[in-house]
């Protein structure tokens, strides 16, 4: 069953970003506000990420590392409609069989916080406010098969911190902070102060994640075409740069990479990019769950439309949109 386990996680535990995604993943399917992300030499050390959530009563922090146990879905139907992060329950499974893996949390009742090491199954008493942190430790320890794929520390360390980007992104009334080796990395603050007048939140966190010349050099895409919403930021074709690494797309709020929606993007802005020339661009689409199947990969990093030729349609459409507006 170790055996079993291990090549199951290899599905879902590439390198330390896959499981500050599915830690972060958790945190915000918990109601956190604040997530506070703090990786050791690249997240192969540690990797540790504390929530504000709602927390695991005790009894159920056993259960909450054993594989498929998802508190988040109760039937196999939920799952279309599902609006949760989560749903496989089996990233702390996961986790837990190829690294060391500690759970300190506190539910919202709960009068102190109990703390769960994966390996022994002790569960002890702990001290923290409402919520949950968890602890990764010494990744790939037991496979080091896997260990000789990752690149150095400041590699995984990059890959870890685009795994919070994405969120944070997504999320701009979260705020999050990523620290690496005791140096604070990165810090977004919920949405709120500093709201420039032509500002939503989004924009104001994509100016804070992205940069401001990303804001400088893209224009706003809305548009709405049946069940689809779709918005956010697109570069302008006459951009200075080639923007492959500001392609972020996500679906009902969850970051994924889909070639059809890259296709559509891309032929918006026709002979208007020269060469290979790649455009920017952070798009939300939103779609009622039950035209999208989000239960297609491992790592839910893929999803597949019901109607993939009328999302490619809207995506090109409301590209095009945006880019003629401010042409003219
Ligand atoms: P999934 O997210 O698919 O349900 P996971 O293995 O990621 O599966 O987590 C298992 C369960 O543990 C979750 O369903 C949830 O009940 C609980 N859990 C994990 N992390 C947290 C957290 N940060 N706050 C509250 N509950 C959590
Ligand atoms: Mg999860």
């Amino acid at each position: 069953d170790a055996l079993v386990s291990q090549i199951a996680a290899g599905e879902v535990v590439e390198r330390p970003a896959s499981v500050v995604r599915e830690l972060v993943d958790n945190a915000l399917d918990a109601g956190a506000t604040q997530v506070t992300v703090r990786l050791t030499g690249g997240g192969l050390r540690a990797i540790v990420v504390e929530d504000d959530g709602g927390g695991i009563p005790s009894p159920q922090l056993a259960l909450a590392v054993k594989r498929h146990a998802t508190s988040k879905i109760a039937s196999l139907s939920e799952l279309e409609h599902v609006r949760s992060m989560g749903f496989r329950g089996e990233a702390l499974a996961a986790i837990a069989s190829v690294a060391e893996l500690c759970i300190a949390s506190r539910a919202l009742e709960a009068a102190h916080a109990h703390r769960l090491d994966a390996r022994t199954g002790e569960l002890t008493a702990a001290a923290r406010a409402v919520g949950t942190t968890v602890e990764v430790r010494e990744l790939f320890f037991n496979t080091p098969a896997r260990r000789k794929f990752l690149k150095s520390e400041g590699t995984e360390f990059a890959h870890a911190l685009d795994a919070v980007r994405r969120h944070a992104l997504a999320r701009p009334d979260v705020s999050f902070s990523v620290w690496h080796d005791g140096k604070l990395a990165a810090q977004w603050r919920a949405a709120g102060a500093g709201l420039l007048p032509e500002d939503n939140p989004l924009t104001q966190r994509m100016r804070e994640v992205l940069g401001i010349d990303f804001i400088a050099a893209s224009r706003g895409v809305q548009a709405a075409a049946g069940p689809l919403r779709i918005d956010g930021r697109a570069g302008n074709p006459e951009a200075a740069r080639s923007r492959a690494d500001v392609q972020y797309l996500y679906v009902n709020g969850r970051f994924v990479r889909d070639r059809l929606v890259a296709h559509a993007v891309r032929s918006a802005y026709e002979d208007q990019l020269h060469g290979s020339r790649q455009p920017a661009y952070v798009l939300f689409l939103d779609i009622a769950p039950e035209l999208v199947d989000v239960n297609v990969h491992p790592t839910k990093i893929e999803v597949r439309f019901r109607d993939s030729r009328a999302v490619h349609q809207a995506v090109r459409q409301a590209l095009v949109q945006a880019l003629a507006l401010t042409r003219a």
